[in-house]
């Protein structure tokens, strides 16, 4: 079944310096436990569009739907993880983990499951009470993955997740990646502009042609997984 519909986005700023259009005519399905990679040169308008689906950003024409209700602002059913990790500085692993289902007001026994369950998923727990300071650029990336899903979310929004990381590490954070996709049934949608990264981890390549983007091609990728 279908989850995000995305039918003929058009998205303009206005910057200082006059309009400037990052998408023209963008049209997408998105189903329920796909891998989705958007593929494309820098520019091409891939962050606006997941920006869009995350609710931060508003189209100027078309819709985006998610289980056929409009999205026009953020909610916990889509998590976004940013290539700056962009961590709650204050906060320990564990609260940073647990913040989502500590806002939504669950009870407190709640709490510590969902925030225990996904810190183990990510392989943090014995690092429970450090502060992202403490951590490598990875475990940095590896909290952000958990607090995205302790949230309960469907769709993993990620913008060039692993853009920061040596290649070492990023080609872990990629294997962790696909089991966790292949554990929870979550919906995945990954910006990159490497070819190699998007055909590594997806089940389908989204090419997007240099701005304002638009979608050029769908690519099946049928290949082993790492
Ligand atoms: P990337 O290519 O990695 O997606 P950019 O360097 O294009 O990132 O943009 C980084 C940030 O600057 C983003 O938050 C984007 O919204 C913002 N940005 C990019 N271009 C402009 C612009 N012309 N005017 C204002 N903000 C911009
Ligand atoms: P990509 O992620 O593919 O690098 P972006 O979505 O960041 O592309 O940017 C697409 C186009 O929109 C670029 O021309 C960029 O400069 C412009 N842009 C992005 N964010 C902003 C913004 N906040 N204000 C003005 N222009 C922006």
């Amino acid at each position: 079944p279908d989850i995000l519909e995305v039918s003929d986005v058009r998205k303009i700023y206005q910057a200082s310096n006059g309009p400037v259009e990052a998408l023209r005519g963008v049209n997408l399905t998105i189903r329920k436990g796909e891998f989705v990679c958007l593929l494309g040169a820098s520019g091409c308008g891939k962050s606006t569009l997941l920006r869009i689906v995350a609710g931060f950003e508003k189209v100027t024409e078309g819709s985006v739907t998610m289980y056929g209700f409009s999205v026009d602002k953020p909610g916990p059913d889509r998590g976004m993880v940013f290539q700056d990790y962009a961590l709650f500085p204050w906060l320990t692993v564990r609260d940073n983990i647990g913040f989502g289902p500590k806002h939504r007001r669950l009870a407190t026994k709640l709490v510590s499951e969902l925030t225990d369950k996904f810190m183990a998923m990510v392989g943090l727990t014995a690092f429970a009470d450090r502060y992202p300071h403490q951590l490598s650029g990875g475990m940095k990336q590896r909290v952000a993955i958990a607090r995205v899903l302790s949230n309960d979310t469907d769709v993993l929004l990620m913008d060039e997740p692993f853009g920061a990381l040596d290649a070492l590490t990023r080609s872990k954070l990629q294997e962790e990646l696909v089991e966790i996709w292949r554990t929870t049934g979550l919906t995945v949608i990954f910006v990159t502009h490497s070819v190699e990264e998007a055909v590594m981890l997806a089940d389908r390549v989204i090419v997007m042609s240099a701005g304002p983007g638009r979608i050029d091609c769908e690519i099946e990728v049928d290949l082993p997984r790492p």
